[in-house]
């Protein structure tokens, strides 16, 4: 599932490739995606300029002209892809809206994931943004926050890396990583981690997640056919799908192991 460095890296591309442009056209092949009627929703984005795209947790929100959002959840599988104007559009999106400019942009796959049409109004008392955990790379996010956030918490680590109402935006690989980068074993009870640890952890978080975006994470879908930019931090995963290769720092094999139910990867020797 993308995560905050996939999906801000999709956040990107919308911004400079889809922002400032109209909608003409609509065309739904899922309508179980959307939250209201087909007609609702093309009425409602047909010949509105979409104003802005942000980002919240592993969400997407594009804001048009006319105080309404489009919410996109790709879960586990959805992506996007803009077609240029000259370019076939291939595949069955589940939507696809069509720009003033001629190009496509479509939403594959979003079958577990949805996109829902909200007033931008209700951003922050809507049900798809409630309850969410704060954000990580949030400048007013600070280490005492997060300290304060732990000591809160008793199980083990990884998965509560992974609740997104203790922290917003990430999931199976960058729990991983970070782990790996201060050095704490995915299983390590929350309450018996030292504060020198969870320092660490906090600044590692900071650290890994801003790299993964400049690199564009490690999603493998590309966002327009010359897209160099997705998918450049995936030579740079430590641990995350390595079970079996060496670690890079000290050569010990890297394992696989499940903690809540997800797949935690380690270096045995690396973190304690
Ligand atoms: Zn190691």
């Amino acid at each position: 599932m993308p995560e905050i460095p996939e999906i801000e890296t999709v956040r990107y591309h919308l911004e400079k490739h889809v922002q400032g442009k109209t909608i003409k056209h609509v065309i739904v092949n899922r309508d179980k995606a959307l939250n209201v009627p087909i007609e609702v929703f093309a009425n409602s984005v047909i010949n509105q300029e979409v104003s802005s795209v942000r980002r919240r947790a592993k969400q997407i929100i594009m804001s048009l002209n006319n105080a309404k959002s489009i919410i996109v959840h790709f879960m586990l599988e959805g992506y996007v892809r803009l077609f240029y104007a000259n370019e076939e559009l291939v595949g069955r999106p589940s939507l696809i809206l069509s720009l003033d400019t001629g190009e496509n942009l479509a939403f594959f796959k979003i079958n577990l994931g949805y996109i829902h049409l909200v007033n931008t109004t209700n951003l922050k008392v809507m049900p798809e943004l409630e309850g969410l955990g704060p954000e990580p790379l949030d400048p007013e996010f600070k280490l005492e926050d997060f300290l304060s956030l732990l000591s809160q918490r008793k199980g083990m680590i990884k998965p509560l890396l992974m609740d997104q109402q203790f922290i917003a935006g990430i999931g199976n690989v960058y729990s991983n990583e970070v782990l790996f980068c201060s050095g704490i074993l995915p299983t390590r009870k929350t309450s018996q981690i030292s504060e020198q640890e969870q320092t660490r952890l906090f600044y590692c978080l900071e650290d890994l997640l801003n790299r993964a975006i400049q690199l564009g994470g490690v999603y493998e879908e590309k966002f327009t056919s010359d897209d160099v930019l997705t998918g450049g931090f995936e030579p740079k995963l430590q641990v995350a799908y390595r079970t079996g290769e060496q670690c890079f720092v000290c050569s010990d094999i890297i394992k696989t192991e499940k903690v809540g139910g997800r797949n935690a990867f380690y270096c045995p020797t690396c973190q304690h």
